[in-house]
Formats: structure tokens, C-alpha cells, sequence
């Protein structure tokens, strides 16, 4: 083997693999589906674990207007990417921005005192709901000397969710009490009013009361002579689903409003399980691979045992592979003796504990292991894959957790 002659990219051997194409393409095939609609990427928690230095860029390319990232930070992050390298250098119209200047960021969390000029600063859109973030954000504006209505907000309903947003009907004062912030003279402009749902996936009528309070909130928002421009509403599940989409579109019409979507899961190629089960109603790709290779292999006879607390005896004579990935990395530990991952094209079963930094397979279903081969965590190989569901099934959470969870130290690189 030779050696690295440097180490300012990691040369441990555990990393993800992005394929940009199928982020482009499930972006545009979720858009097709809602085609009178805006529809923002969401590319919030580092792109879903995925790497948002690569996945932003994508999403642009793939005609993304609107990104959504859930902290000040991420959109700072995401302003000053630089350009995705498939693309032709997009002209710099500000020095220090790369992305290009159209590009609107949504940061969906409102914001902390100290952030109002980030946000300023970056061109971000936040989200609202708290008089506090107003105060902060016309603040910053006034002391900039920024005209009337130059700082987009997007005002947050919780319509029953009850984690963030002014709750409707329950706040309705508070509501009306919050309108004169964006009058005429006020530096501040209420672009959008937007909620999030708390079960989309459930199909039969879950939303339609959130849809109905959203509604009502809308009224009283017309009805004070405050005209926000865009609606927005709605992931994955609300885009895949479908039956919630005529409610949203008709709602936004009737206010004169566009209405946008905010996808995330989905782009990266995974659905959520619908209740009735309902198949997608497009074709959606995985963009993560998370791979590692074998780097030293042994055989144990019977009765030996393998990793922290021998909780794994073997039954006969057996192949161990040793690949250099852990908990450390986001490889879950709950997957101790439960997991599988692919290896020349069969599943090798863990063995014993996932280690910090190391886990243990059974290879003796594995014919000529060998040291270097490559070790598929989550992705395909051959006939077999493995998913973010199937490790979210057997560590009792979602995909999302499962995605997310994969650490800042395992590269991400573009595969195409
Ligand atoms: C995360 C998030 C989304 C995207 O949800 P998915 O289920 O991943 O599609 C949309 N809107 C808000 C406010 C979110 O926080």
C-alpha cells in the first residue's frame, strides 16, 4: 500500500458516496408533481446528513429558487457556497456571494438574538412568530437605514403542531396584534405565512383540520389589508401523498398567493410510510452510498467470542472481517449482532458490539473476503441493499435519524 502523501483529506477508509444525478432528478420528479407550485429543497442538518456543500449547489441546478435550512448558520453556509462544480461558474455579482444572487434561503427556526444582521447581512428569509424576532429584525434594519419593506419575513401559524409558530385560532389577538409590523412604512415585509403538518403521511383527513385553521388565519391576515405573497406548506408526504394538495392549492388561490412545498426526505430519494400503505407516485433514487472497506480479517474457532462483553459466541470455526467504522461515525451501536452490510455481493451479519470506531462481520458466507474489499453500510451491491429503513427498522427510528446521523468526519463525495 502506499501511502497518502497527505492527510488534509481523510484517508481512513469510510466514506459516503452522492449521487448528484438522482438528487436532480428526484427534485424535478417531486416538482412534476405539483407543477403550479413552487417547490423548495430543504437541504437543512447538512442536507439531511447527505452534505450540504454538495447537495445546495445540486438543488439549484436542478431548478431550486428556494433552499430551506433550519438555522441562521446553515444559511450563511449555504449563501456562500461555492458553485457547483458540474455547472459553468455562475458570475459574481457580490464578492464575497457565490451562490447565485436569486437564490432565496429560507431559515425555517426563526432566530436568536445575535443573528439579525447574519441575516440581513446574507439575504436570508426567516421565519417568524415571536415578537421578539421582529424587534430584532427591525432593528438591524433601521440601523442599516434599509427602506420600507425591504426585509423579507415569513410569518409561522402553528396550527397544531404546537411546536413553533403563533397558534391559530388560540393566538388570534396576538395575530392581529402582530400585522401593523408589516404596514407600508415598516422596513419589514411579510412575504409568506406558512405552517408545517404533523402527520401528512396519514392520508385519510389528518390535515384537513390544519388546512382549515390556516384558512381561517389567512382571512383575518387579508382582512387587515396585509397581502403576503407566497403559502407555504406542506413535505414529502403532503407532495407524495397528493390528497392535501387540491385544499393548499385552492386556499393560496382564493388569497391571490403562490403556493410552495417544502420536500426534504423525498429528494433524497426516501419516502415515508403512508397510512392506508400507498406506493409513490414517482420513481425516487437513493443519493447516499456509505461504504468502508475490510482492512484486516481472522477466523475464531468455537466457543470464542468477539467484541466488548463477548456478546457474540461462535458456533463453529468463523471468518471475521474488521472494517473501521463505529458509533463515532453515526454506524448505530444498537445494530450490534442485529445488522448486516454487503460485501462481493452477500450480506455479512455484525458480530459482537459496533465499537467506536470498529465493527466485526461474519464473513464465512462471504467467499474470498479480502482485505480491501469494499464494504457497502447503507447502499447496494449486487442483488442486495441495504436502506435507511432497514437500519431504522432495526434501531427503532426513522430514516431520517438514520441519514442524519451519519458523522461530519465520513467524506461525502459526488459519484455523479
Ligand atoms: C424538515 C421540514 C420539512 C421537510 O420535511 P420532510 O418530511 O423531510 O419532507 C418541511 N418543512 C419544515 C418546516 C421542516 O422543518
Amino acid at each position: 500500500m502506499v501511502d497518502s502523501p497527505s492527510l488534509s483529506r481523510p484517508a481512513r477508509p469510510v466514506w459516503a458516496e452522492l449521487s448528484l444525478g438522482a438528487l436532480r432528478g428526484n427534485y424535478r420528479a417531486l416538482r412534476a408533481l405539483a407543477p403550479a407550485a413552487e417547490v423548495l429543497a430543504v437541504v437543512k442538518a447538512n442536507a439531511y446528513g447527505h452534505g450540504v456543500d454538495l447537495c445546495a449547489p445540486a438543488c439549484i441546478r436542478a431548478g431550486a429558487h428556494w433552499l430551506g435550512v433550519t438555522s441562521v448558520e446553515e444559511g450563511v453556509r449555504v449563501r456562500t457556497l461555492g458553485p457547483d462544480p458540474q455547472v459553468p461558474p455562475v458570475p459574481k455579482t457580490s464578492p464575497d456571494l457565490q451562490t447565485p444572487t436569486d437564490t432565496r434561503i429560507l431559515v425555517m427556526s426563526g432566530l436568536h438574538p445575535g443573528e439579525a444582521a447574519a441575516v440581513l447581512a446574507h439575504r436570508l428569509a426567516p421565519s417568524v412568530w415571536e415578537p421578539y424576532q421582529l424587534d430584532l429584525l427591525a432593528a438591524e434594519a433601521r440601523q442599516r437605514g434599509l427602506p420600507p419593506q425591504s426585509v423579507p419575513v415569513h410569518l409561522e401559524l402553528d396550527t397544531g403542531m404546537a411546536r413553533q409558530g403563533l397558534s391559530v385560532p388560540g393566538a388570534r389577538n396576538e395575530l392581529a396584534a402582530l400585522l401593523p409590523r408589516f404596514a407600508a412604512h415598516s422596513p419589514l415585509r411579510l412575504e409568506g405565512v406558512m405552517t408545517h403538518f404533523h402527520s401528512p403521511e396519514v392520508l385519510e383527513g389528518a390535515t384537513a383540520l390544519q388546512i382549515g385553521r390556516l384558512a381561517a388565519a389567512l382571512e383575518l391576515i387579508t382582512a387587515q389589508g396585509v397581502r403576503p405573497e407566497l403559502l407555504h406548506a406542506g413535505n414529502s408526504a403532503t407532495l407524495l401523498g397528493g390528497s392535501d394538495l387540491p385544499a393548499l392549492e385552492a386556499l393560496a388561490l382564493r388569497h391571490g398567493m403562490g403556493l410552495m412545498l417544502r420536500p426534504g426526505l423525498a429528494l433524497y430519494g426516501y419516502a415515508p410510510s403512508f397510512v392506508p400503505p400507498q406506493a409513490p407516485p414517482v420513481a425516487l433514487r437513493r443519493v447516499l452510498a456509505w461504504k468502508t472497506r475490510i482492512t484486516s480479517l481472522r477466523t475464531i474457532q468455537p466457543g470464542e467470542t468477539v467484541g466488548y462483553n463477548a456478546t457474540y459466541r461462535a458456533a463453529q470455526a468463523t471468518s471475521l472481517a474488521l472494517l473501521p467504522v463505529g458509533y463515532a461515525d453515526g454506524y448505530n451501536r444498537l445494530l450490534s449482532n442485529r445488522g448486516t452490510v454487503l460485501i462481493r455481493g452477500e450480506r455479512a451479519p455484525i458480530a459482537g458490539r459496533v465499537s467506536m470506531d470498529q465493527v466485526v462481520v461474519d464473513v464465512s458466507g462471504v467467499s474470498g473476503a479480502s482485505i480491501g474489499d469494499e464494504a457497502v453500510l447503507l447502499g447496494e451491491q449486487g442483488i442486495h441493499s441495504v436502506t435507511a429503513d432497514d437500519i431504522a427498522t432495526l434501531t427503532g427510528t426513522i430514516s431520517y435519524e438514520v441519514l442524519c446521523a451519519i458523522g461530519a468526519r465520513v467524506p461525502r463525495l459526488a459519484v455523479g
